[in-house]
């Protein structure tokens, strides 16, 4: 059985861009699936999966747990990686409770933690690569280095729709209500929580690599 780390927190924390970090260099030994991926990349081929997720997405709700729930665990089990990073999933109680009672236990989760305040102003000015995803940010250290370019694969930046203040606001809603709650679901299945302060990149980044070498 493979090593399944889930990564936690609200949207925006950073989470995605501390894996980025880690897995530079290293992506032979590791696999990651970003929830949100799957589903662009059922937009982009033009699914009727991709149609339905489209709206939940734009308004920052979540897409219902019986589309996402199949199309994660599959990608999970197909992973022929030793150890795989979760991200963005699960984000309901019903997601938390199919990966576990699919065999799917993860080895640790890592939350990550960051002041509503400190999201709001990164996800402001916060662009996204419209091809392999990547995040930056246009003030802090991660700027692009050519404008609108992606460094790594040379696609467009844009400004996410759903980071306008008032949808992320609603994301952080949607979290409390619906994926908080995920907490209580590990820690019943007695999976290790532990929790990194994402307000120093630097030091947050020490502390994952450090949790990375216990595996
Ligand atoms: P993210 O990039 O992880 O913030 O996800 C962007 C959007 O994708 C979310 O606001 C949701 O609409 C959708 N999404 C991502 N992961 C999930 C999930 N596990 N369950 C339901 N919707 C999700």
């Amino acid at each position: 059985m493979k090593n399944v780390i889930v990564l936690f927190g609200k949207p925006g924390v950073g989470k995605g861009t501390r894996l980025d970090e880690f897995l530079e260099g290293r992506e032979s030994q590791f696999d990651s699936v970003a929830a949100s991926g799957l589903l662009k990349k059922e937009i982009a081929d033009g699914t009727e999966l991709g149609r339905q997720a489209q709206s939940y997405m734009d308004a920052g709700g979540l897409v219902p747990d019986e589309l996402i729930i199949t199309m994660v665990i599959n990608r999970l089990e197909a992973s022929t990686k030793p150890v795989v990073f979760l991200d963005g999933f699960p984000r309901t109680v019903p997601q938390a409770k199919a990966m576990l009672e699919a065999g799917i236990v993860p080895t640790m989760v890592v939350e990550f933690l960051l002041d509503d305040a400190i999201i709001l102003e990164r996800l402001r000015n916060r662009v996204v690569c419209s091809s392999c995803n990547t995040s930056y940010n246009l003030v802090g250290a991660k700027r692009p280095k050519a404008d609108g370019i992606c460094d790594k694969c040379g696609g467009v930046l844009a400004r996410r729709k759903d980071d306008s203040e008032e949808v992320a606001l609603n994301r952080f809603d949607v979290y409390f209500k619906q994926t908080y709650p995920c907490l209580n679901v590990f820690a019943s299945s007695n999976i290790p929580v532990y929790t990194i302060d994402n307000s120093n990149s630097e030091n947050a980044q020490k502390q994952f690599e450090e949790l990375m070498s216990t595996l």
